[in-house]
């Protein structure tokens, strides 16, 4: 399979893999033909490459585009030393242009791969490694083949430190789900010391919404609220929304307790980073997204 980086404001998605075998009731690959197999994009790195440098839209550099690694595959499936191999090399020529890089996995990582991501890491948060959790309970049962959330977290806890920025995506928020978790989450962000995270709604189609109404044990609600959502790494396709008022509640809580909740996570790179968000929801935010923690004011 083949697949050129998306694009959609400000950020590109590349994807050394293509398939996932977590095979999460949420995930919007598999409606779109990839399988359960992790396979290596035949669109290589050489070519990625050279397709980033030749875009209208790509801005090299440390002030540059984000880079985002894994749009159409978890790019580090444990299981899978090669396949780990084979995006850590794509990492290692992607740091090369200096642009800011975001990389994500629901995988516990190996001391390997985690050193060689700080390995990468050329400038206090060049690369910033995220897991996604959005249920402790269920997660078995909505992410039958990831790992657990507790060991993505040990994970993320050790990429941390060795001096790499880190995020938990809190992405889908399940309703009726994630929101009746709030303690555990904050215990576990605290036990593993995650200062940051994206809380995301469910974003549906077809297909997702059958698999997650397929699992009559949970208490998850699924309906599409009416309103619409672009998501960035589809190259800017729009989904139904499960939008849900216990996210509002479920941020407020989080920020209580001294976890900065955002809703993207580019704004999570422009924060840390301390420069303004090329996406500039600050003047465009259609959906909402800017929670303004103040880095774009300030530098604009
Ligand atoms: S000011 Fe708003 S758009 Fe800019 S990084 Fe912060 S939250 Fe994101």
């Amino acid at each position: 399979m083949r697949r050129e980086p998306d694009y959609e404001t400000g950020r590109f998605f590349v994807s050394p893999l293509l398939g996932c075998n977590a095979r999460c009731s949420f995930c919007y690959i598999y409606s779109d033909g990839y399988g359960t197999k992790a396979s290596f994009n035949e669109f290589c790195i050489a070519d990625t490459i050279h397709y980033l440098r030749s875009h209208t839209q790509f801005r090299p550099g440390r002030n540059g585009s984000i880079i985002s690694i894994g749009a159409w595959g978890d790019p580090l499936p444990r299981y899978n030393k090669e396949a780990c191999r084979h995006s850590l090399h794509w990492l290692s020529e992607l740091v090369k242009l200096q642009n800011p890089i975001q990389i994500m996995s629901r995988y516990e990582l190996s001391d390997e791969t985690i050193d060689k991501i700080a390995s990468c890491n050329k400038y206090p948060a060049h690369i910033l490694y995220s897991t996604s959790v959005s249920t402790f309970r269920f997660h078995r049962d909505i992410e039958p083949y990831s790992d657990s959330p507790e060991l993505r977290l040990k994970s993320l806890e050790k990429v941390s430190k060795k001096g790499i920025s880190t995020n938990v995506m809190v992405k889908p928020f399940l309703s009726s789900v994630t929101g009746s978790e709030t303690n555990n989450f904050i215990d576990m962000f605290n036990k593993y010391g995650v200062e940051y995270c994206v809380i995301g709604d469910l974003l549906l189609d077809k297909k997702i919404a059958l698999k997650l109404n397929q699992l009559d044990k949970i208490p998850i609600k699924v309906e599409a609220s009416g309103s619409k959502q672009v998501l960035d790494c589809t190259s800017g396709r729009e989904y139904d929304m499960n939008s849900s008022n216990e996210i509002l509640e479920f941020s407020a809580t989080l920020e209580k307790f001294g976890i900065k909740a955002f809703k993207k996570s580019s704004c999570v790179n422009s924060y840390i980073l301390n420069k303004p968000n090329p996406a500039n929801y600050i003047n465009n935010d259609p959906h909402g997204y800017c929670i303004n923690c103040g880095v774009c004011e300030q530098t604009e």
